[in-house]
């Protein structure tokens, strides 16, 4: 058994700096020599999982294939390295203390005062190593969320500082800063990045490679100057500038050597070459791609962050397809049947969007039938997807006051209703159906055509459910039902076949797709679209 490198990664000076693309990045690096990976994030607020946290609070809460809800960093991880996270590879202050404060109550302390350190520090560092369990990794990249400075981060940083100095040789230190450029005197600032990393000297930690931020280049001289004042070597300071898009990262740390430079940090000697060639066929596919296909995300929040995975996921899509994608925003609480015809007319294709409760539920609807009834290719996801089956019950079935139990308790049709095991549940947190489930496609459908197969698997965060009473009538009315859980019977897919493409599926696909394996429902939607 051999003892992984554990790499963490912290971020200074501002939050939102793209600490997660990093890793993930850095992860994709070191896989593209053949080293075996896993990633992970320590996030410093209460709550115990981003579950309940509002995408405005957040940004989206992307769900885990074991059924956990976690941060959109996982969502970067996943899409960069391929790898399936679980529920284990994001911890929250939350988390911690829960476990900490339920040991204490069971009496596994023996009496002794329970303590910020040692206990809570314990527990992180229990948390840390625990991914390499099953000792099968040569790296475990552990990212540290919010910003160096910030209160509720000091518990995890001291973590971070005593397993360097246990593990010695096996751990370092990445530290992401961000350079401002001051228009008025025409310059890049480090000044913020030598206080950020003061910070980290502070609290004993020393970063071993610094990844400075900045919206232009630095030039080498600006970043030697960094490396003198923060007791860094010159190789270990690399810059990231911003990018045309977040799939280049890998590739710009790759010219700055970031993998041999951590690799020789870690006295190893690089594995080979790095092999980045499917990673940049992609990127060249996308550079390629000029003639654009426009797409509308109708949904709640007019905010990236909130459907960050289906934005990443059409992203994909549309390279796959040699196309770029162009997304406009459609708030649906400001779509009415007098402008959705403004709103829509211009666009390739509909994505209706997941989400919760009733604000801006009738412009879904009415979005919707405007696709349906204007043979528009829509793709309905979640609460989409329920809302296409609303808006065909008034429509074609007729029931004018067809609705999700949801958002109207008492109608009389139901046509997605709660489900029977979330009758009576109470507490909100990590209590919907959650996780991957399968799925069985019906032959000839939109759906088995997109996957090429008739068995699949994907996430699901909800806990209404198409109302199986009334399938039959729906399927002889002309929308069917075109994915089915094998084990329950739920609907999990409708389609009209009539439509050019009209699909809504209960689960999320977009929090499968990568780079290198695009969702094939969204390559599919997109491909109609054309
Ligand atoms: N609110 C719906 C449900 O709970 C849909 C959830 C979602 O879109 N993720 O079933």
């Amino acid at each position: 058994m051999s003892q992984p490198k554990y790499i963490f990664v912290t971020g200074g000076v501002a939050s939102s700096l793209g600490k997660g693309v990093i890793a993930a990045s850095l992860g994709r690096l070191l896989q593209a020599r053949g080293y075996k990976i896993t990633i992970q994030k320590f996030d410093p607020y209460v709550n115990v999982d981003p579950g309940t946290l509002n995408p405005y609070e957040h940004g989206e809460c992307y769900v885990t294939v074991d059924g956990r809800e976690t941060d959109l960093d996982l969502g970067h991880y996943e899409r960069f390295t391929d790898i399936r996270t679980t529920g284990a590879s994001n911890v929250t202050t939350g988390r911690i203390y829960q476990t900490v404060i339920e040991k204490e109550r069971r009496g596994d302390y023996l009496g002794h005062t329970v303590q910020v350190v040692p206990h809570i520090t314990d527990e992180i560092k229990h948390r840390m190593l625990r991914l390499d369990d099953t000792s099968e990794y040569d790296f475990v990249i552990t990212e540290i969320g919010g910003t160096v400075g910030d209160i509720e981060g000091l518990p995890f940083l001291e973590a971070v500082r005593q397993l360097k100095w246990e593990l010695k040789q096996d751990a370092l230190l990445v530290h992401l800063t961000f350079v401002p450029y001051i228009a008025a005197a025409g310059e890049l600032k480090t000044k913020p990045t030598q206080h950020s990393v003061k910070e980290l000297q502070g609290l004993g930690l020393q970063p071993d490679v610094l990844v400075l931020r900045a919206d232009r280049a630095l030039g080498r001289g600006l970043m030697d100057k960094v490396a003198s004042f923060c007791n860094v070597e010159k190789e270990c300071v690399v810059q990231s500038i911003d990018l045309p898009t977040i799939y280049e990262v890998p590739v710009k740390m790759a010219e700055q050597n970031l993998d041999t430079v951590i690799l020789g940090k870690f006295g190893m000697s690089p594995r080979g070459t790095a092999d980045l060639g499917a990673w940049q066929n992609f990127l060249d596919r996308r550079h390629r791609a000029t003639e654009e296909v426009h797409i509308a995300l109708v949904g709640k929040y007019d905010l990236q962050d909130a459907y960050k995975s289906i934005l990443e996921c059409l992203s994909q899509a549309a390279t796959y397809n040699d196309r770029k994608v162009r997304t406009t925003f459609v708030q649906s609480e400001n779509i009415t049947p007098e402008n959705v015809d403004t709103l829509l007319s211009a666009m390739d294709g509909v994505i209706i969007c997941p989400g919760f409760g009733d604000r801006g539920i009738e412009g879904k609807i009415t979005a919707a039938h405007y696709c349906r009834t204007h043979d528009v290719p829509t793709l309905g996801i979640c609460l989409g997807m329920q809302m296409m089956v609303v808006e065909f019950a008034r429509d074609v079935l007729g029931w004018t006051d067809a609705h999700s139990r949801e958002m109207a308790p008492d109608t009389a049709h139901a046509v997605i209703d709660l489900m029977e095991d979330q009758v009576g549940v109470e507490c909100k947190g990590g209590t919907m159906r959650l996780g991957a489930y399968p799925c069985t496609l019906a032959q000839g459908s939109r759906a088995e055509a997109a996957y090429g197969r008739t068995l699949v698997e994907e996430r699901h965060r909800h806990r209404y459910e198409f109302a199986e009473a009334y399938r039959s009538q729906f399927e002889q009315a002309g929308m069917s039902c075109t994915g089915i859980n094998p084990d329950s019977g739920l609907v999990e897919i409708v389609e009209v076949p009539s439509c050019r493409w009209y699909v809504g599926v209960q689960f999320h696909p977009e929090y499968s797709g990568t780079v290198l394996h695009p969702s094939p429902l969204f390559v599919a939607f997109i491909r109609s679209t054309l």
